[in-house]
């Protein structure tokens, strides 16, 4: 059996396109694409042979089904030579039982899906193998592609750049000035990237690089391509597979600009296309407040999405103002029974603090997760019982400016209530051992 995806209007207007057309937006209405499988073709094993499948491979190093989203490479984009993978064995990443956590705002069953244990430390690596693999194929084609390009808020280029480095294409990243984080920014250099720093916000690189990528030979890779979904849509495979095929009751989500949670959507309703699971779990997005036009658009019952100004958050990484898979998540949203929550900037440090205490090591976004998780929880939304996955975007070491300022409370509209400094002391035993018995009873 062949299996075959394409592009394909979201809008349901009918334009078709090949993935390896080098097109953003549907020409005909103007609106997003998405890649579409041949779910009948795929319905040619049963759920069952496909989970044994996805089983074997998970975690050999047969060339390239080892890596979490090639694994599951039929339902990914089947058309790809595995000569033309790009691939550093993203994915497979851990999803732990958050047992002190969850005891501690009542819950019994949370877990937290470690997406930044990863590559480039954001779950960025599973939309950009597939992205990256797919120029590969395109050049080895003939099509006379110079160059992948990207405006980031700091996880994207990082995934880009390292992903575009290990194919040896070149790669060019736009980032906004002074607002991501030191080892965002490090990364795409020490990659190689052509790394342009401008002078505005991420929404305002957004649109120069659309410009710039009008240039055909320039290929865009930012999530309003559809190609990155189907790498990062592999998240809600992983989840149900490291519950036994079981599906949780509830996913906590941080959102900026809306593909994330749009592709993991699309992983659960393929699921349950094709026979593997029979329910959906309901989907909660987690918004910074300081960036909150889905949040704001959910409170109008998603009659239209008004662009904001995103205001300076520790969230960094979802500081957008004017989210380009709004009509995407949406649709997602509506399918699950899905509610929107924000968190201040209060919240979503002290959330992520809370979480530390319990042995993890959030990053900002996390713990925007985390503070709505705990919003849902409180007002009965989520119930004790509940099987909830959060899903963690980044690892913590991503953002060690954001710990330190905390811990130090220096942080603006931050009351650290978790601070743990450090006790400075002179080199001598009693104060040392002072020190302890103060501390520890
Ligand atoms: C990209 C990113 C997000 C948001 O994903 P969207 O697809 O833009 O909604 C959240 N957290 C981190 C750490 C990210 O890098
Ligand atoms: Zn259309």
């Amino acid at each position: 059996m062949t299996y075959r995806s394409w592009l394909e209007c979201i809008r349901g207007c009918g334009e078709r396109h090949s993935i390896f057309d080098v097109v953003y937006r549907c020409e005909r209405c103007g609106g997003l694409l998405d890649v579409e499988h041949d779910t009948t073709a795929l319905k040619d094993r049963s759920p069952s042979a496909w989970m044994q499948l996805f089983e074997r491979r998970t975690r050999t190093t047969e060339w390239p089904y080892g890596s979490g989203v090639w694994g599951k490479k039929e339902w990914v984009s089947p058309e790809i030579d595995n000569d033309n993978v790009v691939s550093m064995y993203e994915g497979h990443t851990n999803c732990f039982w958050a047992e002190r956590l969850g005891r501690e705002i009542g819950l019994e069953d949370l877990w937290v899906k470690l997406c930044g244990n990863s590559h480039t430390g954001s779950f960025k690596d599973l939309g950009m193998t597939v992205l990256v693999s797919v120029v590969r194929q395109m050049i080895a084609n003939g099509k006379p592609i110079r160059a992948v390009a990207c405006a980031s808020t700091g996880d994207t280029s990082a995934a880009l750049a390292a992903y575009a480095a290990a194919a040896g294409i070149p790669s060019v990243v736009l980032l906004p000035k002074g607002k991501v984080s030191t080892a965002q920014l490090i990364q795409p250099i020490a990659n190689g990237a052509l790394v342009l720093a401008l002078d505005t916000d991420f929404d305002g690189c957004m649109r120069i690089v659309q410009q710039i990528t009008e240039d055909k030979s320039i290929y865009l890779a930012n999530s309003m391509n559809a190609l990155r979904m189907e790498g990062q849509k592999t998240v809600a495979f992983e989840i149900v597979q490291q519950f036994d095929w079981q599906v949780p009751d509830w996913i906590v989500i941080p959102v900026g600009n809306l593909g994330n949670v749009s592709a993991l959507g699309k992983g659960f309703l393929l699921m349950k296309e094709l026979g593997l699971i029979s329910k959906l779990p309901r989907i909660a997005c987690a918004q910074a407040a300081h960036a909150n036009p889905l949040y704001l658009s959910y409170q109008q019952g998603f009659q239209e999405l008004v662009p904001v100004t995103a205001k300076k958050t520790l969230a960094s990484a979802i500081q957008i103002g004017d989210p380009v898979s709004y009509e995407r998540a949406v649709k997602t949203l509506a399918a699950f029974n899905g509610v929107v929550e924000q968190a201040t900037e209060d919240e979503l440090a002290n959330a992520a603090a809370r979480a530390d205490r319990t042995g993890m090591y959030a990053d900002p976004h996390t713990g925007v997760a985390l503070a709505v998780l705990l919003k849902l929880v409180d007002r009965g939304e989520i119930s004790r019982a509940d099987r909830v996955v959060v899903i963690s975007t980044a690892h913590g070491l991503k953002f060690t400016a954001f710990k330190v300022g905390y811990h130090e409370g220096t942080l603006d509209d931050v009351a650290s209530r978790h601070k743990n400094p450090p006790v400075e002391l002179p080199a001598d035993y009693d104060a040392v051992q002072h020190a302890i018995d103060d501390a520890i009873r």
